[in-house]
C-alpha cells in the first residue's frame, strides 16, 4: 500500500515537473513578460522574387510554427534557395518596428538569410558585407518600407535597442539585426 502512495507520489512529481518545464519552453514569452493575448501579424514582399506574403505569426499566447516556416522561406537566400530558421527575436523585432511606425504595410525585403556560400561572395565583392554577417544565422534582414522614410525606420530602430541597424541610403534599405546593440552608417 505504502508502496502504491510513494509512486503516486512521484509521479505527481515528475507530472509537475515535466509540465513546469514544457510551459517554460512553449510559452517564452510568458517568462519575458510580453502580452499572450491577440494576434500579431506581418506582410513582405520579397523584392527579389516578387513573391509577397501576410501571415499571423503569433496568436493564443504563442508562435505559429506554420507562419514562421512561411517566413523562413519568403526570407530565404534566393540566390542559392537555401532556407534557414529565421529567428523569432528577428520576426518580433520587424513586427515592433511597424507598430512603432504605425504601419502594416509590406516589409520589403531585400536580403534576409544568407548562405554561407553567398555571404562569402558577396563579402568578396564589397567593402560593406561582413564575413561573419549575422544574415548566415537568420538573425539579420535588410528592409525598406513604401511610404515611410528610411530615416524614420533607422530611428525607430535605434530607439527600440534590440540589435545592430545599419543605415544604407544609397542603396535604399535599413539592416537591422538581433545581435549587439550597435549602429553605423
Ligand atoms: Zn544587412
Amino acid at each position: 500500500m505504502s508502496d502504491t502512495i510513494d509512486l503516486s507520489k512521484r509521479h505527481f512529481i515528475q507530472t509537475g515537473l515535466i509540465g513546469a518545464a514544457s510551459c517554460l519552453v512553449a510559452n517564452p514569452a510568458l517568462a519575458l513578460g510580453r502580452r499572450t493575448t491577440g494576434m500579431k501579424e506581418l506582410a513582405f514582399h520579397n523584392l527579389h522574387t516578387d513573391e509577397r506574403l501576410r501571415v499571423t505569426f503569433w496568436k493564443n499566447g504563442s508562435f505559429d510554427r506554420a507562419a514562421l516556416s512561411k517566413i523562413n522561406h519568403i526570407l530565404r537566400d534566393f540566390r542559392t534557395g537555401d532556407v534557414f530558421p529565421i529567428s523569432a527575436n528577428l520576426v518580433e523585432l520587424m513586427h515592433d518596428l511597424q507598430t512603432r511606425l504605425r504601419t502594416d504595410v509590406p516589409i520589403e525585403v531585400i536580403s534576409g538569410y544568407r548562405s554561407p556560400k553567398t555571404n562569402a561572395m558577396l563579402a568578396s565583392q564589397s567593402d560593406g558585407v561582413a564575413r561573419k554577417s549575422l544574415h548566415t544565422k537568420g538573425l539579420a534582414t535588410d528592409l525598406r518600407m513604401r511610404g515611410i522614410g528610411l530615416r524614420q525606420i533607422q530611428m525607430a530602430a535605434l530607439f527600440m535597442k534590440r540589435g545592430g541597424v545599419g543605415y544604407y541610403p544609397k542603396s535604399d534599405f535599413v539592416h537591422v539585426d538581433v545581435g549587439r546593440v550597435r549602429h553605423w552608417g
